[in-house]
């Protein structure tokens, strides 16, 4: 694999992302918030410039895992979802360009894809902004007023702000924004993605996936590249850690990809980033009032990797606790309560291993 001049990297902040979708996988325990965030992507499509890329996933499994796969995708089958297992064979006959003799099969997800996430995030905003709500980009919030156990705004380094709800949703900086003596369990951790241009562009079947075993997942880019993540470490200085990826983890990757997918031997690096995200105890978010909080106060966090596919219940979820409203799917996964007792020192858990 060759290593062109990696170009300065073109994305920043919340855009990182990979922007997989894969909601029945990841929330296999609670189809119903699978199933609504499955439909909120499709619904959301053609909003604003934003457009959902439907696309098959395989999760490549090992001889090892084959037998819980399996049982995982006849579950979820037996379900409604459009889930099945593959035996490696199949896999080849159906993505040719996939050589899984190494491997037993994989989980096939009928209901995948990704989004651009930038242009997911500005059409949110766009539509949030036509419904009355307001921006203010280069606003840093500094402290948040509470008096008498009652939320009354916040401290920012352009003036104060009143209000009578505050949403913390502030990524590993959450943790600094809440009042003393409140807490919530989450850990900062980063992870890492390449892009690799194959020989000949991708096709347009061509899936997303994952090899659990190795940590990383993969997806198609628009124009034939591959992009493929993993690498995940908690880390202790967020703030410091380096937005490029690691060479290891470059030369890792290119070892690793032509061992699966033909026609990468000669592949080019033409990209590379690394992010930080937010890791709970149990991967699922927090998305609820802590302990001891003030009233009014919510924290929607710890999303453990799946913050885009998991966007679409944060809403509802946030409203749910505010107002006492029902949505769709049960927002019990997301209540702090779940953790009493545990603290911030838990053992990290990656989303690959689920
Ligand atoms: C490399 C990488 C790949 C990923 N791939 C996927 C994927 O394929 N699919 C998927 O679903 N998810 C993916 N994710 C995860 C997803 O991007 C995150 O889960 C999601 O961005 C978390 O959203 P958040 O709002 O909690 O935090 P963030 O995205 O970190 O946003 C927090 C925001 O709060 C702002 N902020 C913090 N403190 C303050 C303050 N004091 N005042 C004002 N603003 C403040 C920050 O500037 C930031 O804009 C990936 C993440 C990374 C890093």
């Amino acid at each position: 694999m060759r290593c062109r001049g990696i170009p300065p990297r073109s994305r920043g902040g919340g855009c990182q992302s990979a922007g997989l979708v894969a909601p029945t996988l990841f929330f296999n325990d609670q189809l119903d918030v699978a199933h609504h965030a499955n439909a909120f992507f499709r619904e959301f499509d053609g909003t604003a410039e934003f457009s959902f890329t439907e696309r098959e996933r395989i999760d490549i499994v090992t001889e090892g895992e084959a037998t819980e796969a399996t049982q995982l995708a006849t579950r979820l089958a037996d379900e409604g979802c459009p889930v099945r297992y593959l035996e490696a064979e199949d896999v080849s006959e159906q993505f040719p360009q996939f050589d899984l003799e190494e491997f037993a099969g994989a989980v096939l997800y009928e209901d995948t894809g990704w989004v651009d996430p930038y242009t997911y995030a500005t059409a949110l905003q766009t539509t949030a902004m036509a419904r009355g709500a307001t921006f203010e980009l280069d606003v840093e919030v500094t402290d948040i007023r509470v008096d008498n156990d009652q939320i009354e705004g916040l401290e920012t380094d352009d003036g104060t702000v009143d209000a009578d709800v505050v949403v913390i949703a502030a990524g590993w900086r959450t943790r600094s924004l809440l009042p003393d003596d409140i807490d919530v369990p989450i850990q900062p951790y980063r992870t890492q993605i390449v892009v690799l241009e194959p020989e000949t562009s991708l096709s347009d079947e061509f899936p997303l996936g994952r090899v659990g075993t190795e940590h990383v997942y993969f997806r198609p880019e628009h124009n034939g590249d591959l992009l493929v993540g993993g690498s995940h470490h908690t880390t202790d200085d967020p703030r410091s850690t380096s937005t490029d990826a690691d060479e290891s983890f470059r030369v890792e990757i290119a070892d690793l990809v032509p061992e699966f997918i033909r026609g990468f031997e000669d592949a080019d690096l033409v990209n590379g980033w690394a992010g930080v995200d937010v890791a709970s105890p149990d991967t699922s978010p927090i998305i609820d009032s802590p302990a001891n909080a003030p009233e009014g106060l919510v924290v929607a966090t710890g999303f453990n990797g799946l913050g885009i596919m998991t966007s679409p219940v944060v809403g509802p979820t946030v409203r749910a606790r505010l107002t006492g409203s029902e949505p769709e799917f049960s927002t019990e996964p997301f209540a702090t309560d779940r953790f009493e007792g545990v603290g911030v020192d838990f053992d990290y858990i990656s989303t690959s291993d689920i």
